[in-house]
Parts: C-alpha cells; sequence; structure tokens
C-alpha cells in the first residue's frame, strides 16, 4: 500500500505550502539551499504551483496476474510503457512453451533482449551481422542476451513447459509488435516470395496466412546440423549462466552481478540475481546513471522509494510482480516473510553503480555532518556507519 512520507516537512518546522514553494523554485533552476530560507517568510504559492509537485507515479506491475497472449503451444504477458508508464527504459515479457512449441522467428527493431529460464529448458538459434550463427540450449538459472535487430526463434525442450523471463532495454518495445518471418512473408507479393525462397508460387498456398508468434511442435533432436553445412556455428557468447560468476555476500544476502565485463554481448544492461534472507535489508542507496526494473521470484518484499520534493512512496512486492526504480531515485528493499526474497534485477547500463547512505557518510568531515544535523549530539554520529554493507542481517 502507498504510504505517507514519513519525514513530513512539518517535523523539520517547515509547512508544506513553503515546500512546494521551493520545489518549485527549485524548477526554475534555483539553488535548492537558499530556498529554506528565502522562502521561510514567503507568502503561500498560489494552487497552480501546488499542482506542478505530482505524486511518484506508480511502480508496481503485477505481471503474473494478466492474461495477454493465449494460444496453441504457450502463452506471454508483458509489461511495457502501455501497461506500466513508468518503465520508459525496460519492458518485460513472461513467456511460457509447451514442450516443442517454438516463438517463431523473428527479430526486435527497438531493443535487444535478456532473458532467464525460470523453469525447463530452451533452445535458440541466433544469426549476427557478421554471419556468426549460434544454436545453445539454456537451463533454469542461464540467461541469454541477443542485441538489437540479431534474428533469433526459441523453442521449449524436454518434457515439461518451460517459462523464461525476457527483459527489453527499452520500455516502448512491445512483444506483440516485432517482425515475425510469417508475418513478412504473408505481407510480400508471391512473386516475390517466390523468388526469394526458390519455390513455385503455388507452393505457397500452404504457408500463413499472418504471424504464426507462437506454434505448437516437436521435441527436436539433442544435436541437429543447420541447413548449410558450411556455416561455421559458434556457441555459447549469447549464453551466461549467472551463478557462474563468485556472488557477492553480505550479512543478509548476496548477489550475483553481471555486467558487460564478465559478459561482453550485453552491452546495454546489467542483470543483478538478489537473494535476501529473512529479516535481510538491502540498505540505502540510489543509482546514479541506470533505471532498475525488479521481478519477484520468490518471496516477499516492502520497497521505498524517494523522489525529492518531500515525495516517497511504499509498495509490498510478492512473486510474479515487478516494480521499478527511475535513476537517481533514492531506494531501499525490507525483507518481509519468513522465506527468502528472490529477486531478478536488470539496470539498463553495461556498467554498475550505486551510491549507498552508508559510504556517503563514511566520505564526509565530522563537521559537514554536524551542521547537516543541527542538534543531533556528536556520540550519535559517530555512530553513523562509514561504509556499506549491501544487505543488512536480520536484526539480533
Ligand atoms: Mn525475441
Ligand atoms: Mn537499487
Amino acid at each position: 500500500m502507498p504510504q505517507e512520507p514519513k519525514d513530513s516537512p512539518e517535523s523539520a518546522g517547515i509547512s508544506r505550502r513553503h515546500v512546494f514553494g521551493a520545489a518549485s523554485l527549485a524548477t526554475a533552476g534555483i539553488a535548492a539551499t537558499s530556498l529554506w530560507t528565502r522562502q521561510a517568510n514567503a507568502a503561500p504559492p498560489p494552487e497552480e504551483e501546488k499542482k506542478k509537485i505530482e505524486e511518484i507515479e506508480n511502480f508496481k506491475y503485477d505481471l503474473e496476474k494478466q492474461t495477454h497472449w493465449v494460444g496453441p503451444g504457450g502463452s506471454a504477458k508483458e509489461a511495457t510503457v502501455e501497461e506500466f508508464p513508468v518503465s520508459q527504459s525496460m519492458a518485460g515479457v513472461s513467456m511460457r512453451l509447451d514442450p516443442g512449441a517454438i516463438r517463431e522467428l523473428h527479430w526486435h527493431a527497438l531493443a535487444a533482449e535478456w532473458a532467464y529460464v525460470l523453469e525447463g529448458r530452451v533452445r535458440t538459434t541466433v544469426i549476427s551481422p557478421t554471419g556468426q550463427t549460434e544454436v545453445d540450449d539454456f537451463e533454469v538459472g542461464d540467461t541469454w542476451y541477443f542485441p538489437k535487430g540479431h534474428g533469433h526463434a526459441l523453442q521449449a525442450l524436454g518434457s515439461g513447459p518451460a517459462h523464461f523471463l525476457l527483459v527489453f532495454d527499452n520500455g516502448h518495445f512491445s512483444e506483440f509488435g516485432t517482425f515475425g518471418i510469417t508475418d513478412w512473408i504473408a505481407q510480400t507479393p508471391p512473386h516475390i516470395v517466390a523468388r526469394n525462397l526458390g519455390v513455385p508460387e503455388s507452393a505457397l498456398a500452404q504457408f500463413p496466412k499472418k504471424e504464426l508468434y507462437i506454434g505448437p511442435g516437436k521435441v527436436p533432436p539433442a544435436t541437429e546440423a543447420l541447413r548449410d553445412k558450411d556455416v561455421q556455428w559458434f556457441q555459447s557468447s549469447h549464453r551466461f549462466r549467472m551463478d557462474k560468476v563468485p556472488p557477492r555476500e553480505f550479512p543478509g544476502g548476496k548477489e550475483y552481478l553481471v555486467t558487460a565485463k564478465e559478459f561482453p554481448i550485453q552491452t546495454t544492461l546489467t542483470a543483478v540475481h538478489m537473494v535476501i534472507q529473512p529479516g535481510g535489508l538491502r540498505e540505502m542507496h540510489w543509482h546514479p546513471h541506470a533505471d532498475e526494473w525488479q521481478y519477484y521470484m520468490k518471496g516477499r518484499s516492502r520497497v521505498s522509494v524517494f523522489g525529492s520534493h518531500g515525495r516517497s512512496r511504499t509498495e509490498e512486492f510478492a512473486p510474479g510482480q515487478v516494480a521499478f526504480i527511475k535513476q537517481g531515485y533514492g531506494h531501499y528493499v525490507e525483507q518481509i516473510g519468513d522465506e527468502p526474497t528472490e529477486i531478478l534485477i536488470l539496470f539498463n547500463s553495461p556498467e554498475y553503480q550505486e551510491i549507498s547512505l552508508a559510504n556517503w557518510l563514511g566520505q564526509n568531515p565530522i563537521s559537514m555532518l554536524e551542521t547537516n544535523f543541527p542538534g543531533v549530539p556528536r556520540n550519535v554520529i559517530d555512530r553513523f556507519p562509514l561504509r556499506e554493507t549491501g544487505i543488512f542481517g536480520k536484526r539480533g
């Protein structure tokens, strides 16, 4: 549930209307530090000034509760700016395929595709403009990354359904508006298709009249040659296992952090698999140069974002739900419930950056903090942390 800002301006001895007045001046580019004194005795701002400070927009989306596309062979649910307006920079899709079913040959003009296998096994084929072709099999915990525009297809292997999370580096992307091979062929005059495929026009009657998208199929053999036997077949530059990197261990949990340094093809995203033990707290921090997109795999959490101008908003998250934290917004993740919380997190940058409250406090002189927190005794300030903890353990 949304909550009221915890540190209300009233508690700082400044009325709310002055905050609104100050904020509108900040919008006009006037240094925030001088606002408080300047505004302290000013007249209340008119109503329209107040309206400029909008509430923090919704940052929670219940992805797995949706029913977007269901058909023979599988299903897909998505979170683009259409459904989840805050997520301008990234979009997510939860896709399920029955054994043998395919997500047909296609490409994405507007976005690169990252994926994490949540259940079952998947085979992918992908072609790059350098002519590098790859065929890879993926299991639970494996990720793939297909750069923007690279042609690819997916197929579920094994005896049970495959379920995977797809994340795209553009919130305006839609899985239902990608470039499919059957759609392209259906849109092209028969004499052109016949020449391109080397078949008589009469053979085109068998072709799908519209985009297949997802279709049922048979589970393929364990290994299979490409049609062109002379093509050099590469493997695994698009594939990465997140638990291959050593985890960053914290008192209250751990995280696997995969940037472009570990997975060179992943040039637009950083991926994190975070585990927070019961009672843990991912400490207060922000990311200077990236938005944060979270998908809850297991367990529950309470996430709070701070959006300046006396605004904050808190929401609870459970498996199947998505959070979006805008670049530069302060936030924390408080684990709740008895089961460890597991989150898949994407940042829209190939390099990871964060600034923690703890490091910030540790890397300032005492006199600065004494002046910044008037009335707070020195012995309290001396207890402030010197450096980050990452994830705090359960309070003893
Ligand atoms: Mn795709
Ligand atoms: Mn964060």
